[in-house]
């Protein structure tokens, strides 16, 4: 990726802050000869929401299962470049040590499991976390606050809940491991617009009062930076653009071919 004209994160304008998570210069391949991902770099600063947005197949997914450390089930490598989270690179890291240090990720199509309640599908997110008993309650409690719904549905097979609950599922699930990070892989798909904003209005609830760091992949490019801090936009595994989420929302309310006062990136123009 190109070096940046101006500050990467938003909270990064004085002395730079290390980030969360720091994705620099990756190159993934499946399967030893499918070239995926080209020199795609990103971060994610302790705090924010940061989207990275792409249409089907521009590798939002290989990203985050690069970051996850999940790349290798699928018979993907990270072949260049590296991952930070926390300051430590993470290659010879499993999927279960990115969990202990507090990163998750839900996977795109939500993954509930059918025939289990919602409740017993939000417990079996505390498995990796030495808790039982009251602390477990308390932890479905503490879920519940941000999912009401499921609170009411908590009874009912996970299979037969609607596309919204299910993936308020996966998501609630996830937070029961009590994370310092989200990767969320297209938590819109599928779901009316009226589900959509609720669950995106949960997403920034649990970051702003959780205090979650939240990585989301989609191509809800609207809704997304909606409620994102900074985004970047990704074609053909390379990340084209990226800048403040707001800054991009304006400049798609004035006008699309104002160029005055933005930065070009590859050849191409994300709104500063
Ligand atoms: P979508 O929204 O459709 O999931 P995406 O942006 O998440 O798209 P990826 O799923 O990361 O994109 O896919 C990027 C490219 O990698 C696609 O061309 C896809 O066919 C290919 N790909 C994904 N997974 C594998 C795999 N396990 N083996 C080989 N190629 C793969």
């Amino acid at each position: 990726m190109q070096q940046l004209s101006v500050p990467l994160a938003p909270e990064q304008a004085g002395a730079a802050a290390a980030p969360l998570l720091a994705v620099r210069n990756i190159e993934v391949i499946y399967d030893h000869v499918i070239l995926v991902l080209r020199g795609v770099s990103l971060e994610v600063p302790q705090g924010k929401i940061v989207a990275l947005l792409g249409g089907n197949g521009a590798g939002k997914s290989t990203t985050l299962k690069s970051i996850s450390t999940l790349l290798a089930s699928e018979r993907g490598a990270v072949t260049k470049g590296s991952i930070e989270f926390r300051g430590r690179r993470i290659d010879a890291l499993s999927p279960g040590d990115m969990v202990g240090m507090g990163m998750v990720q839900v996977m795109e199509g939500r993954h509930c499991f059918a025939h289990l309640s919602v409740e017993d599908n939000l417990i079996t997110g505390a498995y990796t976390r030495p808790i039982k008993g009251a602390e477990v309650r308390d932890a479905l409690e503490r879920v519940y606050a941000y999912f009401p719904r499921l609170k009411t549905r908590r009874t009912s097979l996970a299979g037969y809940t609607s596309g919204g609950e299910q993936q308020m599922v996966a998501i609630g699930r996830a937070m029961m491991a009590k994370p310092s990070m989200l990767l969320l892989d297209e938590p819109s798909m599928g779901l009316a617009p009226q589900i959509v904003a609720e669950i995106f209005g949960i997403i920034r609830d649990l970051n702003e009062k959780e205090g979650v760091s939240i990585l989301l992949a989609e191509q809800n490019t609207n809704v997304a930076l909606k409620y994102a801090d900074y985004g970047y936009i990704l074609e053909s595994g390379r990340i084209m653009m990226d800048g403040p989420a707001s800054a991009r929302l304006q400049r798609t309310r004035t006008s699309r071919s104002s160029t005055s006062g933005c930065r070009r990136k590859a050849g191409r123009v994300f709104a500063a």
